[in-house]
């Protein structure tokens, strides 16, 4: 069980594919960051991911962290990686650092970072950020996305850059369009499914030798609407091998977003369905509790938590697929009009895509129903 929180919607990269601009305020303050972590503490949620934009230029983040430290609260952080090969920024750090690091991979090479990512960053100093993060961070995370402009070899050629720099642990995942401020989902990849899955199984197989052979240190993502896509002769090879992400975590419940207000998203993609207002709904742990239990978000949750498919309640994969991620097999449904919050747009929308069937929500982690 942990929350995520989105501590700042600003980027020094401004990656073509990113949803970071959504939103309007830009920081989360530090005296939200600190009362969410109290928060957390006081209902036993042990463990906080930073998002972003860009996480490391959050003004307070050593504060933070040296915080989150003295009450025993787990940090990860997920970075573009900038900023740790800034030499300054990297000694401050070092002095308070999160206990994880993710680092998201952008590009094989300088030529590549420059003509499709971004012209606002050096990539030598990316670099240089990877090599610190790997070296002070022996199981820091490297995720690689599949589906982001790159083609099968660029996302070979970038594993194989970061694996050089010392990286051993990656993490393939499929971009995720997210629920914008007026409930409609934003357009991400359009890579046609077949394409997808021959493109993932011949990556899978470069990056296998590198990452694949310890325990742990490669999983592909979760996000893909229709697992039962894949030929199953590869499914049951990354099952045997452990080689899957989680299913999402949302329909499950074990995870809780907070917004740059300190406001309750179900997940950090769906950037405007609050189901939770801060000094609202909740002013501290027990209340917050007592909100997730209560019977409307109960039922946010068992509407969220259904399956595209009725055949998905006895599929074999279901637990490692649970339907997949919602919102991309909302995406590629039909059109929907609904008219109500953004949270009751979304909501609609997968009424009206999804199977009839709504599952029964999971309980929270420790936040059971009642
Ligand atoms: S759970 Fe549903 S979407 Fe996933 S593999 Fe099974 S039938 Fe397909
Ligand atoms: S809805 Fe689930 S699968 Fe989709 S992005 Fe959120 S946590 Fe991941």
């Amino acid at each position: 069980m942990f929350a995520c929180l989105h501590v700042t919607r600003r980027c020094n990269m401004g990656c073509p594919y990113c949803y970071a601009g959504i939103g309007g305020q830009k920081d989360m303050t530090l005296d939200v960051a600190i009362r969410i972590v109290d928060l957390l503490k006081s209902i036993n949620v042990l463990a906080v991911l930073l998002l972003g934009g860009e996480p490391t230029l959050w003004k307070p983040l050593m504060k933070f962290n040296a915080y989150c430290e003295k009450v025993g609260m787990m940090t990860s952080i997920t970075t573009n990686a900038s900023m740790f090969g800034d030499a300054d920024w990297f000694e401050s750090y070092k002095k308070a650092p999160c206990t994880m690091v993710g680092v998201s991979l952008k590009a094989p090479d300088e030529i590549y970072f420059r003509n499709k990512i971004s012209a606002l960053v050096n990539f030598s100093q990316i670099k240089t950020g990877l090599c610190n993060i790997y070296k002070l961070s022996r199981d820091a995370v490297s995720n690689l996305l599949y589906g982001a402009g790159m083609n099968r070899d660029e996302v070979c050629f970038t594993a194989k850059f970061a694996y050089d720099l010392g990286a051993r642990d990656l993490r393939l995942s499929f971009p995720t369009p997210v629920v914008n401020s007026d409930g409609n989902i934003s357009a991400v990849d359009k890579t046609p499914i077949k394409e997808l899955v021959n493109d993932v199984g011949y990556i899978y197989d470069r990056l296998y030798p590198l990452f694949g052979l310890r325990p742990n240190m490669l999983k592909i993502g979760h996000r893909l609407p229709r697992l039962c896509s894949w030929p199953k002769e590869f499914i049951r090879t990354l099952v045997t091998r452990g080689h899957f992400d989680n299913a999402c975590l949302t329909c499950k419940r074990e995870s809780i977003a907070f917004d740059i207000s300190g406001n309750v998203l179900p997940c950090p993609q769906m950037t405007s369905c609050v189901i939770a207002k801060i000094d609202n709904d909740f002013n501290d742990g027990p209340s917050l509790l007592r909100h997730l239990n209560s019977g409307y978000v109960k039922d946010v949750y068992r509407r969220l938590a259904r399956y595209p498919y009725k055949r998905c309640e006895t599929c074999e994969w279901n637990s490692y697929c649970n339907g997949g991620c919602p919102i991309c097999w909302t995406k590629s449904g039909q059109s929907v009009n609904c008219d109500g919050s953004p949270l009751e747009n979304f909501l609609c929308s997968l009424d009206k895509c999804g199977s009839t069937n709504i599952q029964e929500p999971q309980p929270f982690g420790l936040i059971a129903f009642r």
